[in-house]
């Protein structure tokens, strides 16, 4: 099952990915993200994958 990973040292906390995907992606007390679910079926690719390339920093990655 392919799984979210997240570079918290390169966040910005500029919550795109939660607002593409809030069932996966939440912003803590510090303005980092935080991933809810790590792990995603293809019902939900589409929608993890724009939350992916919607951060403008490029802190999120999909390991296949
Ligand atoms: S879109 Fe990128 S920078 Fe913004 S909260 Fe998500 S991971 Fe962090």
């Amino acid at each position: 099952m392919p799984t979210i990973k997240a570079d918290l040292e390169l966040c910005q906390g500029y919550a795109n990915c939660v607002m593409e995907a809030p069932k996966y992606f939440d912003i803590n007390d510090e303005g980092v993200v935080v991933v809810l679910k790590e792990k995603f079926g293809e019902e939900d690719r589409a929608r993890v994958e724009t939350a992916v390339r919607s951060c403008p920093v490029t802190a999120l990655q999909i390991e296949e």
